[in-house]
């Protein structure tokens, strides 16, 4: 079963996709998160990434498919989290999981309004621990001790990018080029929108629930 999570920077992808992979027993394949990981030990790859992150531009997609190519060779199913993430990426997976025999699930689009994910990125940490990497929100959705993972005690830590400047270039990118994926998904109609408005107080639990229903629906097509 392969699940992608489409939605703008702070919309809870990695939540709600953490949350995937554990009720249906998936692997989470999150790009950013393994790009942060190549920074951190300054690899060739994380030394390229880097120019592109730090400024809130996306990684070229040459590098990207290679990258997401080799991990899904690995894996018999995945939730993917932050890819595809342009049209010319979103092909390169059809094409690959074609070739494998193999085909997308559904598509899980968090829908979030952007005055609400400026705020949701800017108030953000996460776990230091990479194979933990829980999220937490200091406003919405606090560790229970400050600072503290809840799952495995190591240290929260904010992304280097979480800066209003950069998230606003994010945002644009967003805006710009992952939304057409939106349409492309619809057309080939495999979206499942999941509205969220955390002033609506829209908790995860909620879109937790819808989402396993959405992808329950489809399973059982
Ligand atoms: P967010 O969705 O909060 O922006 P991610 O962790 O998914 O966070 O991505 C962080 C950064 O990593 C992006 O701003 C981009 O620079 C890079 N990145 C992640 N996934 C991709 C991708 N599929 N294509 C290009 N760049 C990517
Ligand atoms: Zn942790």
């Amino acid at each position: 079963m392969y699940i992608i999570m489409l939605g703008a920077p702070g919309s809870g992808k990695g939540t709600i996709g953490t949350e995937i992979c554990k009720h249906y027993n998936l692997t989470h394949l999150a790009t950013g998160d393994i790009f942060r990981e190549e920074i951190k030990n300054q690899t060739e790859l994380g030394k390229e990434a880097e120019k592109y992150i730090s400024q809130g531009k996306l990684v070229p997609d040459e590098i990207t498919i290679k990258l997401v190519e080799k991990q899904l060779d690995e894996l018999d199913g995945a939730v993917l989290d932050g890819f595809p993430r342009t049209i010319e990426q979103a092909s390169a997976l059809d094409s690959y999981l074609n070739s494998k025999g193999k085909a997308i699930t559904a598509v899980i689009d968090l829908n979030v309004p952007d005055e609400d994910l400026v705020v949701r990125t800017s108030s953000r940490v996460i776990c230091s621990n990479k194979t933990c990497r829980a999220a937490y929100n200091t406003k919405f959705m606090p560790s229970k001790v400050e600072g503290v993972c809840d799952v495995c005690g190591s240290a929260l830590i904010r992304r280097a990018d979480d800066v209003p400047e950069i998230i606003r270039n994010r945002l644009k990118v967003y805006h710009e080029e992952t939304e057409q994926l939106i349409n492309y998904y619809r057309e080939k109609e495999l979206l499942e929108p999941i509205d969220i408005n955390i002033y609506s107080e829209t908790t995860r639990e909620d879109t937790t629930a819808k989402t396993f229903n959405a992808i329950d629906k489809r399973i059982a097509e």
